[in-house]
């Protein structure tokens, strides 16, 4: 938007194509520049008059949506290719009225939606939205400002600051995360991603191990280590590669058949003999809540053989971190006050639109030492001072937005009563699910499920298991995704759609009973 010459007309896009029809400029010369017509007059600004109408239009559309999502089915059932092939090939030459984009919203993208949403959506782990959290964000879009640093924006960075310290409070985290803490040397950061999370820990991981050798040097070949448990996320792996120590840097903790959990004897033989072998173990991450199964690691003990050996102890926390706000639940954060950083995602089941990951260093010294570099140009008396955080040096981009904004908004909205309701009841149902599963002697539960994650699979084998969950999302009622377990297919039923009811759960067995 931006202030329009042409307020109170309501026509978009009211400026002349410049240069006319002689493709020269129409203008003047003005200090000895030539101003064209177009220079002069705002770009086709939204006006703030077209900007009210149509923002109201789109949370409309919202609302409505949100209110026709179970008429969808759970899964788009588009071919490749098909949403392009019904785009213009080219982009538009002339600005177009927004009822066009949100006409094309209903007529070409929504039959390519997969509806995350959707209170049938059981796959993956949730991606929760929230009326708060849309409105926290449009707001954040709304200011669009840029808190790098403290001074581009300082309530950016304080809000900031202060909602991760509220958040560590309602998980009930140590006192060491805090930025309030007590040795005042901890601190929490919206990252975008647990990746993003697991990539930054890595660095100050490695900055430590090295005594800050590897901001200079690099990571050389086959010198340092990273550990953990085969149920762990990809992203640890992903993080090996980026930061230039390669797949190979990456020792796979071996698991309790029963718990699926990290064995911390396996973990100690394998940096035993890496130290034996001249490599530096850099990092361990535990998972607390694995993708596939949910499962926990024991973190006190893979923590203790970790700091033996100098290495850092990331807490991968980003699906079931969120459930300890139930307090009991809170057995998650076992462990939680021996790790050098924790994360975990309100974007994934609090209520939080994508993307916000709540990231905590017990040191930021650490963090900010490995990933500061301070060009004249964003020099600054704030910076200078030391007395302000500046979260460009806590992340891998220099530039971020205001996401804390939306998780503000969640945790007033809901209150911390409604945190844990919304947790509780998808425990709940989680719990029921998993107990008809039990009874049903074709299936077999196949990991411990004390949070909303059960997994099991088909007595019938692997082909059998992964037959009926194609059925299942080929009939557009429910989506759900699955994993292995013992080197075998097993599915997994996420319950975390803020709209999922009993009746949800219920339909989604009657789904798999009547089609296994
Ligand atoms: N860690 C765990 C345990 C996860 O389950 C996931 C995703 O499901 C991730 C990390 C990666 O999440 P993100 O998309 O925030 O990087």
């Amino acid at each position: 938007m931006g202030s329009n010459p042409t307020e109170g007309t309501t026509h978009h896009c009211p400026v002349p194509a410049s240069g006319g029809t002689t493709g020269q400029p129409r203008g003047d010369v003005s200090e000895g520049y030539e101003i064209s017509e177009s220079t002069r007059r705002p770009a086709g600004h939204m006006t703030p008059d077209e900007f009210r109408r149509y923002g109201r239009e789109v949370v409309d559309w919202i609302a409505d949506y949100y209110e026709r999502i179970e008429s969808f089915p759970v899964l788009a059932q588009v071919e490749p290719g098909a949403i392009r092939a019904a785009l213009p090939a080219a982009p538009p030459e002339h600005g177009e009225p927004f009822d066009a984009v949100l006409r094309d919203l209903d007529e070409v993208i929504l039959p390519g939606i997969t509806h995350w949403q959707h209170p049938s959506f059981f796959a993956y782990f949730p991606a929760n939205a929230s009326g708060p959290a849309i409105l926290g964000d449009l707001l954040a879009s709304g200011l669009g400002v840029q808190g790098m640093l403290w001074a581009t924006s300082p309530a950016a960075t304080e809000l900031e600051t202060h909602v991760l310290d509220w958040f560590a409070e309602l998980l009930g985290l140590p006192d060491r995360f805090r930025s309030d803490g007590s040795d005042g040397r901890g601190g929490g950061v919206i990252q975008s991603t647990a990746s993003d999370a697991a990539l930054v820990a890595l660095l100050a991981a490695l900055h430590r191990v090295s005594g800050g050798r590897t901001e200079p040097d690099g990571v050389g070949s086959g010198r340092y280590a990273v550990y953990t448990s085969g149920q762990t996320h990809s992203s640890v792996e992903k993080a090996c590669r980026i930061a230039g120590l390669g797949s190979g840097a990456l020792r796979k903790i071996d698991v309790d058949a029963r718990t699926l959990s990290a064995r911390p004897e396996h973990l100690r033989e394998l940096i035993a003999r890496d130290v034996a072998e001249g490599r530096t173990p850099a990092l361990v991450v535990a998972s607390v809540g694995a993708t596939g199964t949910g499962a926990v690691d024991p973190v006190a003990e893979l923590a203790a053989i970790a700091h033996e050996h100098g290495a850092w102890l990331h807490v991968d926390a980003a699906w079931a971190g969120v459930a300890a706000v139930v307090p009991e639940l809170r057995w998650l954060n076992d462990g939680v006050e021996a790790a050098d950083s924790y994360c975990t995602n309100p974007h994934k089941w609090l209520l939080t639109n994508f993307d916000c990951d709540a990231f905590y260093v017990a040191d930021r010294g650490a963090l900010v030492e490995a990933l500061s570099i301070l060009p004249e140009y964003l020099r600054n008396a704030a910076t200078e001072s030391g007395a302000v955080i500046d979260y460009r040096d806590w992340q891998v981009p220099l530039g971020r937005r205001f996401r804390a904004l939306k998780l503000w908004a969640v945790i007033r909205w809901y209150g911390a009563d409604g945190l844990r309701a919304h947790i509780r009841r998808h425990v709940g149902l989680a719990q029921d699910f998993a107990a008809w599963v039990g009874s049903d002697e074709r299936f077999e539960l196949v990991a411990p499920h004390p949070l909303a994650l059960v997994t099991f699979r088909l007595r019938a084998g692997d082909d059998a298991t992964r037959a009926l969950m194609e059925r299942v999302n080929a009939s557009g009622r429910a989506y759900l995704t699955h994993t292995s377990v013992d080197g075998h297919v097993a599915l997994r039923v996420a319950v975390g759609s803020p709209a999922t009811e009993h009746r949800h759960v219920a339909a989604l067995w009657e789904l798999l009973r009547t089609q296994a």
